[in-house]
């Protein structure tokens, strides 16, 4: 995975988001329709399709050829009476959620982010924050895929079980995703409130109190000082018990203006907050469409630990501080539902996942993340699929129980290895016995 990873790529070359890695090849081809994937994916040995490039390792890379999608970004329909909304692959949330909004329904939750593809971020079990809330791809009730034969394929959970829970969170691996059906719910207003400086003391007595205080709730620390530095809440307006602000939060003062989760660096590119009511895709992300999210220049890793060790896990990382603080911009500590999908880090778990953005510095990184890996393995910790990690594939193959049907499902629709690339080889399809 470290060999294509780049902290300066070279001008030009076609990057993944962040810029820390140059993919192996510029070949692209725009696919416009149905027939052109069918068409492009039937006469190819060897491709990776490509989302909006935000994963930070090479889950996404190929030195074949990329298949995009991204001019394939309508809406195919929306279906009141089953609730669903059915759109192509290259569809970002930016693109949807406002169109759903504007028809009366919303998603049930979102990254921290709306630049993202639907496919990308569903294939890799993206998530937001609530407990409540399963991962993104738990809103997904069908999809249409084209295998490597070029056959489309249509899913679905109402009818195929077992095959549509192992092909969700399909990693890339199982063909190039044409449409996804996401459940809608009714549109919903929610508010934002941010807190500062909340004792670790108090996080740790009252974790499940504070998690479980709004529909979504995200601690941002640098580790230092025995504090999380920013709490953000994200409240439905419509819940009881209502959420009523109070000045203090379990010891943490509510902020008096908007703050970026990296306190030093300016809000404007964040979601409204002080309580200001708003539409829920511009409160559940923290970050607004039409700006660059995050800080930017950074690499991202993120750790899914069973929701029962979260306090464990947390000071187990907050013991390494002072080796996790020179490179760190900000954590970020969230809670997600459990669900049902094969290759979701939170199957069958509900889970919390401590997220680290870190300077742009990758062999500084790379040594550091076995580190923290090695603090939260006896959590056994699974990792984000599209952002940095080095735990070794015998322990990914461990920690993912249904992880031998999960290739057996992609031999099936991809038997000879087209979509497979080095992460898949290494990660996934990878012939190393389980340590003990
Ligand atoms: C600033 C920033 C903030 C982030 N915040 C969050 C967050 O809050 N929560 C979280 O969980 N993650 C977060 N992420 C990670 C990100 O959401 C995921 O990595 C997601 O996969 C990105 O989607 P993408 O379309 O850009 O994927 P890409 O990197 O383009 O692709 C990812 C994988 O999906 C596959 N894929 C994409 N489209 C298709 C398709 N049509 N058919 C088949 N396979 C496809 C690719 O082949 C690849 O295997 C963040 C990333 C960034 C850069």
């Amino acid at each position: 995975m470290t060999s294509q990873l780049f902290a300066s790529p070279s001008a030009g070359k076609l990057t993944n988001w962040a810029g820390n890695l140059e993919y192996s090849t510029e070949k692209q081809y725009p696919a416009n329709s149905l027939k052109e994937v069918q068409e492009f994916v039937r006469t190819r040995k060897s491709l990776k399709v490509l989302g909006t490039r935000h994963c930070f390792n090479n889950i996404a890379d190929t030195t074949s050829e990329f298949l995009s999608v991204k001019a394939m970004d309508h809406v195919v329909e929306l279906d009141p009476a089953a609730r669903t909304v059915t759109i192509e692959s290259g569809m970002t949330y930016g693109q949807l959620c406002p169109y759903l909004d504007s028809q009366g329904w919303a998603l049930h939750n979102m990254a921290s982010l709306p630049h993202i593809s639907v496919a990308g971020a569903c294939s890799t079990a993206t998530h937001g924050s609530g407990e409540k809330n399963g991962n993104l791809s738990t809103a997904v009730s069908a999809i249409e895929i084209v295998n490597a034969a070029g056959e489309v394929i249509k899913l679905s959970r109402s009818r195929d079980g077992d095959l549509f829970r192992g092909a969700v969170v399909g990693l890339g691996a199982l063909g190039a995703i044409t449409k996804v059906t996401l459940e809608i719910q009714p549109r919903f207003t929610m508010k934002q409130y941010v807190y500062e400086n909340l004792p670790l003391s108090a996080l740790s007595e009252h974790f499940d109190a504070i998690a479980s205080a709004a529909y979504s709730v995200s601690l941002f620390t640098d580790w230092q000082e025995k504090r999380i530095n920013e709490v953000w809440l994200k409240i439905r307006v419509s819940d009881e018990p209502k959420f009523d602000a109070p000045p203090e939060f379990f010891g943490a003062k509510r902020a008096t203006h908007n703050l970026h989760p990296i306190a030093a660096l300016s809000a404007e590119n964040c979601t409204e907050q002080m309580g200001a009511p708003g539409p829920w895709y511009e409160r559940l992300p923290h970050f607004r469409m039409g700006f660059t999210p995050s800080a930017g220049k950074e690499l991202q890793s993120e750790y899914f630990v069973p929701r029962e060790n979260a306090v464990d896990a947390i000071l187990a990382v907050e013991r390494l501080r002072d080796q996790v603080g020179p490179h760190l911009l900000i954590s970020e500590i969230r809670t997600i539902a459990a669900d049902d999908l094969w290759m979701s880090p939170c199957y069958k778990q509900p889970s919390v996942a401590i997220h680290f953005t870190w300077k742009q510095d990758w062999p500084a990184v790379k040594n550091l993340l076995p580190v923290i890996e090695r603090e939260l393995g006896p959590f056994h910790v699974r990792p984000h699929w599209g952002k940095l990690f080095t735990i070794s594939p015998a322990d990914i193959h461990a920690r993912y129980q249904r992880l031998p049907e999960f290739l057996e499902t992609c031999r099936k629709y991809d038997p000879h290895g087209k979509f497979r690339n080095e992460f898949l080889n290494r990660n996934i399809f990878t012939n190393k016995t389980v340590s003990p």
